[in-house]
């Protein structure tokens, strides 16, 4: 059997929801989700981001961009309170229909939520329990992809998660928990494990 993780979104989740950030000094952190992550650090939970990053398939920026903002995103959460990210997952890729350019990241592909691509390579590479584990998000596509993978989702109401809520941003959906922000998505998983 393996072990729960806790899966993270990364923008309106971990960092603040800015569209594609071209400049790594526009990524900032979101108060309170240094202290969150480290609580589950303490805990000893495995805690693995999950994202889609689409830029490099439109073009807008080099992979080794996407790699850049996660040195300052591991930075930010270090220096704040001593917080890390056990593993990060991001899918570069967009098919054509979704406006996908650059032809060395334009195809559909198993990772790009809501298919469980990132999911299922993290649990096999770091032996986890997809079955007992949470994905936080603030997109319905996140929520979508932690029930696609038999995942618990929770929807966070900072960067689209209230847009989502009220039926303005993406489609509807049926998060297992809907929590203020992280630090309340936080306390509610460390009561269920
Ligand atoms: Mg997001």
């Amino acid at each position: 059997m393996g072990k729960p993780a806790v899966f993270l979104d990364r923008d309106g989740v971990l960092n603040v929801e800015a569209g594609y950030i071209h400049q790594l000094e526009d990524l900032h952190l979101i108060p309170g989700v240094a202290k969150s992550l480290r609580q589950l650090n303490d805990q000893g939970i495995f805690c693995c981001l999950v994202s889609n990053q689409s830029g490099p398939a439109r073009g807008y920026y080099p992979d080794s961009h996407v790699q850049a903002l996660h040195q300052r995103l591991c930075r930010l959460l270090a220096q704040e309170a001593g917080a890390k990210l056990d593993a990060l997952y991001y899918c570069p890729y967009l098919s054509p229909p979704e406006g996908g350019l650059d032809p060395a990241y334009t195809r559909w592909s198993t990772w790009r939520k809501p298919n469980t691509g990132m999911l299922v390579a993290a649990a096999w590479e770091h032996d986890l329990d997809l079955r007992h584990s949470f994905m936080v998000g603030d997109k319905a596509t996140d929520v979508d992809m932690a029930h696609n993978a038999g995942c618990v989702g929770i929807l966070v109401q900072t960067g689209f998660g209230d847009r989502v809520l009220v039926g303005d941003y993406q489609h509807h959906t049926k998060p297992d928990y809907i929590a203020k922000d992280l630090a309340v998505a936080v306390e509610w998983i460390l009561q269920q494990l």
